[in-house]
């Protein structure tokens, strides 16, 4: 209900602009609804516009029902799945292409109430996740001069628990440190309803936010040191000249 008694600012992100904006209310002529004024019609509009440029809406669709005296929220543009799509964009740079399009479906679905389906994509992602560490600790262990100690067989038969544990140095803190969510994309699949699993994909999702943002810091952090060891050296060469 907040939303039809809302004149803004309202902070979203805009399709139009393709970034966050400002958002006010749109009031046509008669602007105030009252509760009296919603009984007498059977849909209601509330719609708002972007500050940077009024062509830019977001709309909100209601039904009424004048015999049961009820209120249901039947629409909305841009869709709730357009508007959580904007976030996850930063993470194209740090997935796999697949990886990502598997990110961008699990969103979809949940907003579209899909709950199971979106766990099945993002166990994927966890998946792959934890496969990327294992190539990277198997890689360095093969070469010789790393010290490196891993033994493939035990890890192909432990549980996942067990595997992200071994794989410790190659995955963010955060996923050792909440390995359980594993479990709990499993459980979804095979155990729990779709209303338990919408009620837990935000949760999992965050994780997995989580263990991309550190990729992304850990990339950037690799990009500077590059850029800067590239200077110090060019600096060094410059002044033996
Ligand atoms: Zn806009």
């Amino acid at each position: 209900m907040a939303i039809f008694n809302c004149k803004g600012p309202i902070d979203a992100y805009c399709s139009g602009c393709n970034s966050h904006s400002i958002f006010t209310r749109y009031l046509a002529a008669k602007a105030v609804h009252t509760a009296a004024d919603w009984l007498m019609m059977d849909r209601f509009d509330a719609a708002f516009t972007c500050g940077r440029n009024p062509s830019h809406r977001m709309i909100f669709t209601t039904k009424v029902d004048n015999v049961k005296r009820t209120m249901q929220k039947i629409g909305q543009y841009p869709s709730l799945a357009e508007l959580s799509m904007y976030d996850v964009r930063k993470y194209g740079g740090v997935l796999a292409k697949e990886t990502f399009q598997e990110l961008k479906r699990a969103i979809g679905l949940a907003a579209h109430g899909v709950g199971i389906g979106s766990f099945v994509y993002l166990r994927r992602i966890f998946e792959n996740l934890v496969e990327e560490a294992h190539q990277a600790a198997k890689s360095e262990a093969a070469k010789l001069d790393t010290g490196a100690d891993w033994d493939d067989d035990t890890y192909q038969t432990a549980r996942m628990t067990d595997k992200i544990q071994m794989l410790r140095r190659h995955l963010p803190d955060f996923l050792v440190e909440n390995r359980v969510m594993y479990g709990i994309l499993s459980k979804g699949i095979h155990e729990l309803s779709e209303k338990e699993c919408l009620a837990a994909f935000p949760a999992v999702k965050v994780g997995i936010e989580i263990i991309l943002d550190a990729k992304i810091e850990d990339m950037e952090r690799r990009k500077k040191l590059e850029g800067a060891r590239k200077s110090i050296q060019a600096l060094a060469s410059a002044n033996k000249a």
